[in-house]
């Protein structure tokens, strides 16, 4: 089976979850190409090159993938765990947990000019201080949806695999991007030690054959990954 086939079955798995879901490549939506060009200004480049971004039920696919990858699939199931969260919480509480509290910050200007026509009074511009929420404090409901992604990532390989590779390693670099800038730093301080303790755990299950029985999307990605093996 070649790595475009496992692709498109994973895409057909995630439909029977959400129909909605689909993809389109980064370089050809005028969204993704301005945003990519906006982090390339602020010194972040290969948003269109290298990263998958999932905006609701559309997943954005890198020009990486032009080239074929072999487990691209797996990115697509983690891809589709965001996207049927999203579908059983709606979208907007979705967006609200994952953007917490960074998009406490974007009220800070209508909050300052709120306060300045009530109060009548420029102290009133106190209220520019919810600005702070803009930076990088730890975010707990991404941290906590992402989780549910990454153990999806951590499975693909596992079954993939059959338990037969070294994962302290996968841990470690997941480590990174929870703590790193990719994801602005969500799991940054006080959340790393939750973060490691839950990846731990997730290999633990997995090492028992458990943790996926109770979760119906789980089961449908092992029965997947299970299936590209014969
Ligand atoms: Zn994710």
């Amino acid at each position: 089976m070649t790595s475009q086939e496992k692709f498109d079955s994973t895409v057909a798995m995630v439909k029977t979850f959400d129909p909605q879901f689909g993809w389109i490549w980064k370089s050809d939506s005028v969204l993704h190409r301005t945003i990519g060009w906006i982090f390339d200004k602020l010194g972040m480049p290969g948003y269109l090159n290298s990263f998958w971004t999932t905006f609701k039920n559309t997943v954005g696919r890198p020009n990486c993938a032009k080239l074929g990858m072999e487990y691209e699939w797996s990115v697509m199931a983690h891809e589709g765990r965001h996207a049927y969260d999203a579908r059983r919480l709606t979208f907007p509480l979705f967006a609200l947990i994952y953007g917490f509290p960074q998009w406490l910050g974007l009220l800070a200007v209508p909050l300052a000019v709120l306060l300045v026509c009530l109060t009548g009074s420029w102290l009133g511009l106190l209220g520019l201080l919810a600005l702070g929420f803009l930076a990088p404090i730890p975010a707990i409901g991404r941290t906590i949806l992402e989780l549910r992604g990454y153990r999806v990532s951590m499975s693909c390989d596992f079954w993939t695999y059959n338990g037969g590779i070294d994962f302290s390693h996968e841990i470690k670099s997941f480590l990174e991007i929870f703590e790193g800038g990719t994801y602005y730093y969500m799991g940054a301080s006080l959340l790393k030690g939750y973060v490691e303790n839950k990846l731990n755990y997730y290999l633990a299950e997995l090492n028992a054959g458990k943790g996926y029985q109770g979760d119906t999307y789980l089961t449908t990605v092992r029965n997947l990954a299970l299936s590209f093996l014969q």
